[in-house]
């Protein structure tokens, strides 16, 4: 149930309809729109009667929400979250490109890159620090080590940093430092790393897990939100498909449907998707022409030596050329 407040309501009258709520045993989500603030009502086991709310001062409406999803949902919130980080904003009107490695590998390697990326015109650098590997035997990041390359590479070119955390001891370092805290798809449905991400209060980029419906990845988001952390990025990374033409399949059914149940930003990962270079561009082109807030894109300097994922990193003038595509296809609102 969402409580809709008269746009001239006062403190006082909201703080009334946050605590009639919490006497009956649920949880007040005040949601401050452009126009008025809404309420939602949370934690209610059964459907809440609106007559309790509809004659209090200030109440306009009670709606029920019919999504499993509150905070996440548009039903909720209407306009689109705009998150704000240090010198840039991310959501809907603006555009945002991640680019980097895979993993961070050395000082020199990220940094090169970053510098690279920047040049073409992203705002945000990427790299693991730590890798969630299919096989143990794989590259796994270079832990704390890659965390101090990361903060170099922010000190340097003043491109922000998105890299993922795998667990809760990564998550602690990872929000020190980065400037957006990536939940990689395997990690999709951790819900003890989801809530730690929630209470860390940094935006946070949540990828879609490679078998997760609609559903399952806005509850993956709730997760997050309902710890009071309203900064979250969706990312659309491709889920399991048929055949072996391309890693995976990239459902950009996702973007409009996302952009319908929700209002958090969502941004499109062609590159784990394809899992080889010469879909990436195309893919990245898609989900623009879809309706994207964004791209992260895997780039690497010496993709044939890269310890992660060489196959679908492309090289930097590869990456140029795609920045000017994007910027034909979406030309504007660039922060
Ligand atoms: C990554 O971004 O490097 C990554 C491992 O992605 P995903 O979780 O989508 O596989
Ligand atoms: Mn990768």
């Amino acid at each position: 149930m969402l409580i809709v407040m008269d746009k001239d309501a006062t403190a006082e009258q909201i703080a009334a309809v946050v605590a009639k709520i919490e006497t009956l045993g649920y949880a007040a989500q005040p949601i401050p729109g452009g126009e008025r603030v809404a309420i939602g009502i949370l934690r209610n086991p059964r459907s809440v009667d609106p007559a309790l709310f509809l004659d209090m001062p200030g109440v306009v409406q009670a709606i029920p929400v019919s999504r499993p999803y509150k905070l996440v949902s548009r039903e909720m919130k209407r306009e689109d979250t705009i998150l704000h980080l240090p010198g840039l904003e991310v959501g809907r009107g603006r555009f945002v490109v991640m680019a980097g490695p895979c993993g961070v590998e050395s000082e020199t390697q990220a940094l090169t890159i970053a510098r690279a990326v920047k040049a073409a015109g992203a705002q945000i650098f990427r790299g693991g620090a730590y890798k969630p590997r299919t096989s143990p035997y794989s590259y796994q990041g270079l832990g704390k080590p890659g965390l101090k390359i990361l903060k170099k590479v922010r000190e340097e070119t003043g491109l922000l940093i998105v890299t993922e955390a795998v667990d809760a001891e990564s998550l602690k370092l990872v929000a020190e430092c980065a400037d957006i805290i990536q939940i990689g798809a395997r990690n999709m449905q951790n819900f003890t790393l989801l809530r730690r991400a929630g209470q860390s209060g940094k935006p946070v980029l949540l990828k879609r897990g490679m078998y997760a419906t609609l559903e399952e990845w806005l509850m993956a988001a709730e997760y997050i939100m309902a710890e009071g952390n309203p900064q979250v990025i969706l990312c659309e990374r491709g889920v399991r498909g048929i055949g072996e033409h391309s890693r995976y399949l990239l459902d950009l059914s996702m973007v409009p449907v996302v952009r319908r149940e929700s209002h958090l930003p969502i941004v499109v990962d062609p590159s784990h998707a394809a899992g080889r270079r010469d879909l990436v561009s195309p893919l990245a082109r898609a989900a623009v022409a879809a309706g994207c807030d964004g791209l992260l894109i895997e780039v690497h300097h010496e993709p044939e030596k890269a310890l992660s994922d060489g196959a679908q990193s492309l090289y930097p003038h590869q990456f140029s050329v795609l920045m000017q595509d994007i910027k034909t296809l979406r030309p504007g609102n660039w922060p």
